[in-house]
């Protein structure tokens, strides 16, 4: 009898408990339901992908859009525009790590959710699936028994539809044309291209004067601006606030957008872990949203090719934070913004009594950008590696801003967060030291004391470096 009690007691138990348990289970999916399903959670995630454009995430934007578009198909409309700039954030990333292919394909997807992008997109898009069809082409003519001419032209055909007027476009169809045995067509494409030729030219006169057309060409993948960043109200600064920043701006959205920009950057650690994660600032940060590079150029008197730049005088001399950017810059959010936030932080690091070599000072800005925005540094070095173009190490720390020469500044903030890049990468405690320690022209001593190294190791470290972290 006892017995049996217990195993009545130890099954009511059972019992009791597997009902409790069903409670709990049932209130948390109910609770987590209510809680995903919220009206405004869609628009969180939405924000949240949009974040992740703005800020070189394009892979985790496109998965945010995805989550969102199952969650509320009939809501997609409303933020087609924002999908639709995701991948083409991605297809710019896939572009610059030489991956035509999926940049294609992220075009492609770009122009089939937001029609409107076609046109301003259509250059950037030939150029790629300029590239693509070059691919073909090679793979083509080493197989021409087996190739498949006709999908061949029809994509080439298809290339000149986006942009009629690219001479790429029709030169590279008039080689598929060519190559398909299609000659008179490919007359007509190398004509197009090279215009005047006489009429008696042969099919290989016209391909050679067509190729030296298509060769005397720029090509520029370079992908249009934001709509977004396009509008400006006229008037006076109005102004945004969103702890710690304070935006004065000439569009509400963007000023939004720069916010949240930031606030993401700030709550990241940036340079192999020398620039700490922060929540906060000490004091407000003013930025300024110029509608032009023409407008902030005036009022700052700095270089009018830059696009953006942290009032390091007012810091020192108030302890005044303030970044300012020009919103006709493409990049503003993904490079410019995450740059001058760096100085705002490298500011905060050391003080207001503290000055760091202009070399180091701008190396830790450019390493503080996102991972999308250094890998295209990274194609600044090993390109111009080619051409001779990098420059020693004992060189590039005499780097100085000059007003009239972009170029060269590219390459030179490029060599630049290399170094800050490797050093910190290296060790964080040794960059430390060497940051605290070094000045302008004692490099190599600072260098040997933190790391035991010389400027030669460091040269040969950049292309290494640079090498290993392009690409995707
Ligand atoms: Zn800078």
């Amino acid at each position: 009898m006892a017995k049996l009690r217990l195993v009545i007691s130890r099954r009511l138990l059972i019992a009791a408990l597997s009902a409790l348990v069903f409670t709990i289970v049932f209130t948390i999916a109910l609770f987590s339901r209510s809680v995903f399903t919220r009206p405004d959670d869609l628009d969180e995630i939405v924000r949240e992908g949009q974040t992740a454009s703005d800020t070189g995430r394009p892979e985790e934007a496109l998965r945010l859009f995805a989550k969102a578009a199952s969650m509320a198909p009939e809501k997609v409309p409303s933020f087609a525009a924002d999908y639709a700039w995701a991948y083409l954030v991605e297809g710019y990333a896939s572009y610059m790590a030489q991956d035509w292919r999926r940049a294609d394909e992220c075009y492609a997807k770009t122009v089939e959710i937001w029609p409107e992008m076609r046109a301003p997109l259509a250059d950037a898009w030939v150029v790629v699936r300029d590239f693509v069809l070059d691919d073909k082409l090679e793979a083509a003519s080493r197989a021409h028994g087996r190739a498949d001419w006709e999908a061949i032209t029809k994509y080439a055909r298809a290339t000149v539809e986006i942009a009629p007027d690219s001479i790429a476009a029709h030169y590279f169809l008039g080689l598929a044309y060519q190559w398909s045995g299609a000659r008179e067509r490919a007359a007509a494409e190398y004509r197009n291209v090279a215009k005047g030729s006489p009429a008696s030219s042969g099919l290989d006169d016209l391909c050679r004067a067509a190729k030296a057309v298509h060769m005397s060409h720029q090509f520029n993948g370079l992908t249009p601006l934001h709509p977004l960043l396009a509008k400006a109200e006229a008037g006076d600064f109005a102004t945004y606030e969103d702890t710690p920043f304070i935006v004065h701006h000439h569009n509400i959205e963007l000023a939004k957008r720069t916010a949240r920009a930031l606030k993401y950057y700030l709550s990241r650690e940036g340079v192999g872990g020398f620039l700490p994660a922060l929540t906060t600032l000490p004091v407000a940060c003013h930025v300024y949203l110029f509608r032009n590079s023409r407008e902030m150029a005036e009022a700052a008197k700095y270089p009018s090719w830059q696009e953006g730049y942290f009032d390091a005088v007012a810091y020192r001399t108030r302890g005044d934070l303030t970044l300012c950017l020009a919103q006709d810059a493409p990049g503003m959010l993904d490079v410019t913004a995450a740059h001058e936030l760096g100085h705002v932080r490298m500011a905060l690091l050391m003080g207001r009594e503290k000055r760091v070599p202009l070399w180091l000072e701008e190396g830790i800005a450019s390493a503080a950008t996102p991972l999308m925005t250094r890998r295209f540094y990274c194609e600044f070095l090993t390109g111009p590696r080619a051409e001779g173009k990098i420059l020693p190490a004992s060189e590039v720390m005499r780097f100085e801003i000059k007003s009239d020469v972009k170029e060269a500044a590219d390459i030179e903030y490029a060599e630049c967060m290399a170094i800050a890049s490797i050093l910190a990468e290296k060790d964080a405690n040794a960059f430390r030291t060497f940051v605290s320690g070094v000045k302008k022209r004692q490099e190599a001593v600072a260098l040997k004391k933190a790391y035991n190294m010389t400027l030669e190791d460091l040269d040969k470290s950049i292309l290494i470096w640079a090498e290993k972290n392009r690409g995707r």
